[in-house]
């Protein structure tokens, strides 16, 4: 079983984000349980969380199918104890935020280093910060994405994310969210089925398909290995569709929510339509 959909629009109330879900043909979605560009955010109130839960149940979307993301301000592994700080409890917020919806996942990009620390220096902080925020909640996993490796952002190699996981003390809520376009970017080959297969072997090997829990589904104007973060859709670009009919025959990506974060919403239903004939 294939959980497919797309990062929707939570504006005018996160409980639209799940009607919004529905009208585009997915079994899955993720979305933003605050304005990502800012760090304050209102309390949800319980109306809010009732909406939501109740429209979650009504659409038949169970917690495993949702994949909320976190603020794009937030740097776990800030060099600066004070940025460092602000950004932990920012995180802390949106962990609490995604426990009080009843969601199972919240998906973040690791953090950047910003060429005031070693990289090593910088994923302990990450380490320390999923470490600080587990403690602070309950049945939250903290899903990190891999990135394309744009400016100085950690999280592009595997060994990146297998370096965070092995420093997290509760391993049974720490996951990995696969982004294809990042991965692209940052020089994972996948543009046939032999390199499909020689890429997701590494990531078994380095990373390890038990901490798999999302995928974003995207492709690449960015071409491969340059470390830059641009996506395109499932069928233009540099990435091409082998890597696709993979993922969709493979039943180890079976479960987990596969995520579009393609540049163009209005296809979202034919490409939610494509992949799952690809299956
Ligand atoms: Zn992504
Ligand atoms: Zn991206």
């Amino acid at each position: 079983m294939k959980y497919i959909g797309a990062h929707v629009s939570a504006a005018g109330g996160i409980e639209l984000a799940v009607e919004r879900a529905t009208e585009i043909g997915a079994n899955a979605f993720a979305l933003f349980t605050k304005n990502q560009r800012q760090w304050q955010a209102p309390d949800l109130t319980s109306k809010t969380i009732n909406a939501f839960r109740h429209a979650c149940e009504k659409a038949g979307f169970l917690p495993e199918q949702i994949l909320p993301h976190d603020s794009y301000l937030i740097n776990l592994g800030h060099p600066e104890a004070e940025a460092l700080e602000k950004s932990r409890l920012a995180f802390i917020d949106e962990m609490q935020r995604c426990e009080q919806l009843g969601l199972c996942y919240l998906n973040f990009h690791p953090g950047s280093h910003l060429k005031a620390i070693s990289e090593e220096e910088s994923l302990r902080k990450v380490a320390e910060s999923i470490n600080i925020a587990l403690d602070k909640t309950q049945g939250v996993t903290a899903v990190i994405e891999n990135t394309a490796g744009q400016g100085t952002n950690l999280g592009w190699q595997f060994e990146h994310l297998a370096a965070i996981i092995a420093q997290v003390e509760d391993k049974s809520r720490v996951g990995v969210c696969y982004d294809t376009c990042h991965a692209f970017a940052a020089g994972y080959d996948m543009r046939t089925p032999e390199t499909c297969a020689a890429t997701f072997a590494e990531f078994e090997r380095i990373v390890g398909f038990r901490y798999l829990k999302g995928m974003h589904i995207n492709g690449a104007k960015c071409t491969f290995g340059s470390r830059v973060d641009r996506h395109h859709s499932l069928q233009e670009g540099n990435l091409g569709t082998a890597v696709f009919e993979f993922i969709m025959r493979d039943t180890r990506f079976d479960r987990i929510p596969l995520i579009l974060e393609t540049v163009n919403p209005d296809i979202w239903p034919d490409e939610i339509r494509w992949l799952r004939q690809l299956a």
